[in-house]
């Protein structure tokens, strides 16, 4: 196993983009300082997309002019040309490009093919060299809430036509949550022995509770990296019933006391994922924000 593994928090993008409740401004970047407080040091913080498919993410460029800059390198999400170069001109760290697996749920979220995605993404992967480093997170990569079933050999069809334009990580995304562990340690192991110089990082959604055991498996396949949202928040609008991301706190839990270090303190994961709970205004999933963690802390 890994001794360390890097924590990228996706609160303010994955996991309230599916909210009823606009979060202004103000509220999101008290999020985004309360995550790089609880040693968050990747923070995927918007979306560049059509504001009116995606209200919640409208404010997307003002909100990285006041980002606090120097503390976390900030990833913004693109599903096309247009939303990279507005990433790009925000100045944020990173753009994470999505292409989906399936060319079904590629046509629901982005509006064309997998082949098209794939097509833009070779432009702006030479268009991003030597100004901003630029992933792709592999949507429906276990899975598909139109199709059904995405064959292994769909997944890396794709992952390759990604792989050859030089992404700086590849991220296989469970996004709506059927993955098992088998089959993470199948696809991880895959990705990983066919192109061992790419990082990998998982994006696990808990809609079956399989999250942790995913996450689990994940690390012990090699990936470097997973998502996860404070209090579990979270939710897709294109995907029927995907609920939340694997709670942040919960994941921080597991490794920490599995001697896998996170960088990240576990009090101050849960004391924001109790906050960003009173933000919405509803019981968000996180079970250790509840339970606390073990031992209990000593009081000050
Ligand atoms: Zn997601």
């Amino acid at each position: 196993m890994l001794e360390s593994v890097e924590i990228v928090e996706v609160s303010p993008r994955d996991g309230i983009q599916n909210e009823a409740k606009l979060l202004d401004l103000d509220t999101k970047l008290a999020l985004i300082g309360r995550a790089v407080a609880a040693g968050a040091r990747r923070i995927e913080v918007t979306s560049f997309v059509n504001p009116a498919r995606v209200p919640q993410m409208a404010d997307a460029d003002e909100l990285a002019r006041r980002l606090p800059r120097g503390q976390a390198r900030y990833i913004g999400l693109a599903l096309n040309r247009r939303g990279f170069e507005r990433a790009l001109a925000a100045g944020l760290d990173e753009v994470n490009f999505v292409v989906v697996a399936s060319d079904s749920f590629n046509r629901r979220n982005q509006g064309v093919g997998t082949a098209e995605t794939i097509a833009a993404w070779a432009g702006i992967a030479a268009a991003a060299r030597g100004r901003i480093a630029a992933g792709v997170t592999i949507g429906a990569a276990f899975g598909c809430p139109f199709e059904g079933e995405v064959p292994l050999s769909r997944l890396m069809e794709v992952v390759a036509a990604v792989a050859e334009h030089g992404p700086h990580e590849i991220a296989l995304a469970d996004t709506i949550g059927v993955a098992t562990p088998r089959d993470i340690a199948e696809r991880v192991g895959a990705v990983r022995a066919a192109w061992p110089d790419i990082p990998i990082r998982l994006h696990l959604h808990n809609t079956r509770n399989t999250g942790l055991a995913n996450a689990w498996a994940g690390i012990a396949a090699g990936a470097r990296a997973l998502d996860a949202s404070l209090g579990g928040v979270g939710g897709c609008p294109f995907a029927p019933r995907a609920t939340g991301n694997i709670p942040t706190e919960d994941l921080v839990y597991m490794l920490e006391r599995s001697g896998i270090a996170t960088g990240m303190d576990l009090e101050a994961c849960i004391a924001a994922a109790q906050w960003l709970e009173a933000q919405l205004g509803h019981p968000v999933p996180g079970m250790v924000m509840k339970a606390g963690g073990f031992p209990a802390p000593r009081a000050a």
